[in-house]
């Protein structure tokens, strides 16, 4: 069924400049407030916005079964409820209805008013209320690059990691959209050589170049996933930075993992560009040695051949791109992570946020993390205004892109933007 929508030869007829992201065979979904202050569940064309909710009461998603207020909600939570089929079907209404060959909206100036927004006249907010958010550790390159700083060289994956998907449940409360600016957070740390932790700021922040994707409702308490239908529960993929203060991380996170150091801030991109849209981009995840036990095995292509990129754009300077790696490096395929992650019964609720973890690739250009850019401080990486960086400092924004393209056809997902400022003071 998502055959036509995905048809590289399909045109609109709203403009769309060249290489954008957002061509009409994308059709993502998000939420936004309009000009007017509305809150309203949209899509995007070019550098149009679309109400659906308005399109919805002009009666353009007639046939098919929605509620009245479907979109006009400050979620997508309830629609990714409504399961795969009814994505299908409106995503594949909205292709139609801007297809260049229909007239109904495109001679419609009066509909077309109330629809159609510039991206100026709006302001991007969560696209779902996220209930829990659960992040992975699933890059190999990434996992033994770590386990080198911080263990052994020689023993740089732990046992467990080439066969269990390495997870933790991370906080909810913290995701913000693109261009919500952060603070340095402070905390507790340990200086190397020092017998006593000291409190103040962060001296390292860091990024982390994840992607993440976001669930429907796909169990009841105590039911599995079974592998085979794991990508049906799969409503779209974001862009995900996920914030990370590794001096404090470095002090706290033994024996029970994570906390402080992660729950800071991580920075979604605004537009769910859904798994259908990523279809004819599916590509072999790495060879998988040992096989995994035989709940997590699986046939056929189920990574996505994603180029990402990050950039750091100190204060009133133009972006240095510091990072160039894909997605299709994942060792764990995103079934397989849901697989994991329900097959002890664990509930996975519509608006879940599961982060793929940072993905670096192969070879240093390509790792997604200062720590392993700069190679825990050793390696300062040049930024084009004359500095150099080893982690973020203050007053930095991050910028993280993604994109496929192939057949003359990109699929992008924008972008996710994060200044962070210096740590918070309080007023005295
Ligand atoms: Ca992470």
């Amino acid at each position: 069924m998502p055959h036509t929508t995905n048809n590289p030869a399909k045109r609109t007829w709203l403009s769309v400049p060249e290489n954008s992201d957002f061509p009409i065979q994308n059709i993502p979904f998000g939420v936004f407030l309009t000009r007017d202050d509305i809150i309203t569940i949209g899509t995007r064309i070019g550098d149009y916005a679309i109400d659906l909710g308005a399109l919805h009461q002009l009666g353009y998603f007639e046939g098919i079964p929605l509620t009245d207020d479907i979109f006009l909600q400050d979620s997508l939570n309830d629609f990714i409820s409504d399961g795969k089929k009814t994505w299908r079907l409106v995503r594949n209404r909205i292709s139609d209805i801007f297809d260049s060959n229909n007239k109904d909206l495109q001679e419609n100036e009066e509909h077309k008013k109330i629809v159609l927004f510039s991206l100026e006249e709006i302001e991007m907010q969560l696209p779902v209320q996220i209930g829990d958010y659960t992040d992975f550790y699933s890059s190999k390159e990434h996992a033994t690059n770590v386990g080198s700083m911080f263990r052994d060289p020689d023993k740089a994956l732990l046992p467990n990691w080439l066969h269990i998907p390495v997870g933790y449940h991370g906080r909810s409360s913290t995701i913000v959209p693109s261009g919500t600016p952060i603070r340095r957070p402070m905390g507790q740390t340990m200086p190397k050589g020092a017998d006593t932790p000291v409190f103040g700021p962060s001296k390292r922040v860091d990024f982390e170049l994840e992607m993440a994707f976001i669930t429907t409702d796909a169990n009841v308490l105590g039911e599995p996933v079974p592998i085979e239908e794991a990508e049906d529960y799969i409503f779209g993929m974001v862009l995900f930075n996920d914030w990370s203060a590794r001096d404090i991380q470095k002090w706290e996170y033994v024996p029970l993992g994570p906390f402080l150091a992660k729950n800071f801030a991580s920075t979604i991109s605004p537009w769910i560009v859904t798994m259908d849209a990523l279809e004819p981009y599916r590509v072999d995840s790495p060879k998988q040695d040992p096989t995994p036990l035989p709940y997590l095995q699986q046939t056929g292509q189920h990574s996505f051949d994603i180029h990402l990129e990050v950039a750091i754009a100190p204060e009133d300077t133009i972006p240095t791109t510091v990072s160039r790696s894909n997605f299709k490096y994942m060792y764990w395929t995103m079934a397989q992570q849901l697989t994991h992650h329900t097959i002890n019964g664990c509930k996975i609720n519509s608006g879940d946020l599961l982060g793929s973890g940072t993905i670096s690739g192969p070879t240093p250009e390509s790792y997604g993390s200062m720590l392993e850019l700069a190679w825990q401080g050793t390696k300062p990486v040049a930024l084009q205004d004359g500095s150099k960086r080893v982690f973020i400092e203050d007053n930095d924004t991050v910028i993280m892109k993604g994109y496929c393209q192939k057949e003359g056809v990109r699929i992008g997902f924008g972008e996710v933007s994060t200044k962070l400022l210096p740590t918070f003071k309080n007023k005295s």
